[in-house]
């Protein structure tokens, strides 16, 4: 399937191409904070609890809807309406006309280069008090 993400509109994906275009760097997995009063949403270093730190892999992939009702499974529908998703993540990048990154795994050939948020991030498994997750924030990192 030679740069078929090039030739194709996302909805025109196969199945396999579909999945083939996330590149694993985790981070639509990790919790944001939403302001209640102005709407602005605050990226944290806390990992959702079905994120496997060792892997940066879902353990719940298949059922993630069900295992976690905020996870939201990306469609070539729901794309455009999920302006929380980050900027780097390459559905947004095809969605938008822009290129893949070079550490791409379809352009790289491997997920070596893939910068992911499980080098740093906690698991909300094992943060005691969920309702403090503002020390978590870390706005500064770039998306
Ligand atoms: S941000 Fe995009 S590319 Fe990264 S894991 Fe999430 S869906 Fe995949
Ligand atoms: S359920 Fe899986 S895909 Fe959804 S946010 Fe959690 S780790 Fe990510």
């Amino acid at each position: 399937m030679p740069s078929f993400w090039k030739q194709k509109s996302l909805a025109e994906f196969s199945q396999e191409e579909w999945e083939s275009l996330c590149d694993g760097c985790g981070r639509c997995c990790l919790i944001q904070l939403e302001d209640e009063d102005s709407g602005e949403r605050h990226l944290t270093g806390v990992a959702c609890r079905h994120l496997a730190l060792n892997n940066c892999r879902c353990t719940v992939y298949a059922d993630r809807a069900q295992q976690q009702p905020d996870c939201v499974p990306l469609t070539p529908q729901n794309l455009a309406g999920l302006d929380w998703m980050p900027e780097s993540c390459a559905y947004r990048r095809i969605a938008e006309q822009r290129p893949l990154p070079d550490w791409h795994p379809l352009l790289r050939g491997d997920a070596s280069a893939v910068p992911k948020v499980c080098n740093f991030a906690v698991s909300e498994a094992a943060i005691a008090n969920t309702d403090e997750l503002e020390v978590y924030i870390i706005n500064d990192y770039e998306s």
